[in-house]
């Protein structure tokens, strides 16, 4: 007899491995926190676990991955919207954040965010803000993953370049005994940061192997002003201050040339797309197809509440797979498939994380949604893929688990109280709104 934590038997496993197996009549042995066996449904006699989680009539998949995101925006959803980015941020945004933003702020609306994400299937963050210690905190209370990235950006963050190390610094070493937080260098975007301050960050991240989490073409605007003001095209000029030499994940890439395209297949960095925030705030379509030919390496992440309104990543990636077969006439641009793989395992990967998260292998940590598709909008199921990316809603995710341990267990969440949650929202809708009448 074989002892273990927990058992997952009787669903449709998903692996997202390397042969995209589907696995039925299988079961899922975990144990510290990793996938210790997956096995044939026969063998199940052979194991004893503390707990056996029934699957039937559920998809088995890997944890999602949001690859983009600002975590403690969770507030300001709803604020101001249907204006462009630059009156967005520069009106709204950036004072509102100067008036509200503390530690006790930043904790509770990223409880409230990592609240929301367990409940839309999310187990990995790619987070850039203030306060990243405390959305550190939150989201170790909540037990779900974040990578975090002290946001470096020109109105609050008016720094000289020899402090970008010593940021780096500090952040290095807190986090070690901590395996759901991870950090990232974040310099916020070419158009909120001094060259000296870009080329810093980008030495800082070479230095330590860091990743650097910074926005890229994102609007019209900024491909404008950087071609005005440097005769470069936004990714030429962060080339030419070091950046490619680094690890890198760009959110956004919606203004890419063919050449920036092909400069990202060949260095150490991914695109993050942010299709419902790119589409809201008017800012355009990334080129997805042309991403694809080029060998862009992708994720999908779903931006700030602020500019989003949701985290329903599912549903986002629904909207990515249609929008693009749409606009190029051709339904067979990203298959189901593909969506899915730009959720799970390449989004880990974006994050350098492929090896340890992403999929359903013997040794990955154990980060698992169990996907409720026993009803009437999923039923019969002919391919899982095709179901999770044009049938299924988020809130047929019943359980959710992050390095083995369930975080959401039918529909219920494990570590937060989501009635505490909303009622800190309530309170904070009356101070934000009398700061922004001020
Ligand atoms: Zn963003």
């Amino acid at each position: 007899m074989k002892y273990t934590d927990t058992i997952i038997y009787g669903g449709m496993i998903v692996t997202m491995d390397p042969d995209f197996r589907i696995l039925e009549d299988h079961f899922i042995a975990i144990d510290s926190g990793k996938i210790l066996d997956i096995l044939p449904r026969q063998q199940l006699k052979n194991f004893s676990a503390k707990k056996q989680i029934d699957a039937s009539g559920c998809l088995v998949t890997p944890g999602f991955v949001n690859a983009h995101t600002h975590v403690p925006m969770s507030y300001f959803r709803g604020l101001a919207d249907d204006i462009p980015l630059d009156r967005w941020l520069n009106d709204y945004i950036w004072p509102l954040e100067a008036k509200m933003i503390s530690g006790d702020y930043v904790y509770d609306s990223s409880l409230h965010a990592a609240a929301e994400m367990i409940k839309n299937g999310i187990t990995l963050c790619n987070d850039m803000y203030f306060h990243a210690d405390r959305i550190a905190e939150a989201f170790t209370k909540a037990g779900i993953r974040i990578i975090i990235s002290q946001a470096i950006i020109g109105h609050n963050f008016k720094k000289d370049p020899s402090e970008i190390a010593p940021l780096v610094d500090r952040m290095k070493g807190l986090y070690q005994d901590n395996p759901l937080v991870d950090c990232a260098i974040a310099p916020h975007a070419i158009y909120t940061c001094s060259k000296e301050i870009l080329k810093a960050c980008a030495d800082a991240a070479k230095a330590n192997d860091w990743m650097i989490h910074t926005h890229l073409s994102e609007n019209q605007k900024e491909l404008e002003d950087c071609l005005k003001e440097h005769s470069k095209r936004p990714l030429e000029y962060l080339e030419s201050l070091g950046f490619l030499e680094a690890k890198c994940l760009f959110a956004h890439g919606v203004w890419l040339s063919g050449s920036e395209q092909k400069k990202l297949a060949n260095a150490h960095a991914a695109i993050a797309m942010c299709v419902h925030s790119n589409l809201k705030l008017g800012n355009g379509i990334a080129p997805l197809k042309d991403m694809l030919q080029n060998s862009v390496k992708l994720a999908i992440g779903t931006d700030g509440v602020a500019s989003n309104n949701s985290l329903d990543i599912l549903g986002e990636l629904g909207t990515l797979a249609r929008l693009h077969k749409g606009i190029n006439h051709d339904p067979t641009i990203l298959s189901a498939k593909q969506a899915f793989s730009l959720l799970t395992i390449d989004g880990a990967k974006a994050l350098g994380k492929g090896k340890d998260l992403g999929s359903i292998e013997i040794e990955k940590q154990a980060d698992i949604a169990i996907i409720d598709i026993d009803n009437l909008a999923t039923i019969p199921l002919y391919n899982p893929y095709s179901h999770l990316i044009y049938a299924v809603k988020s809130e047929m995710i019943r359980d959710l688990m992050v390095a083995g341990k369930l975080v959401m267990e039918n529909r219920t969440l494990i570590n937060l109280d989501e009635a505490e949650i909303l009622n800190t929202a309530k309170s904070y809708k009356d101070k934000i709104l009398q700061e922004i009448h001020r």
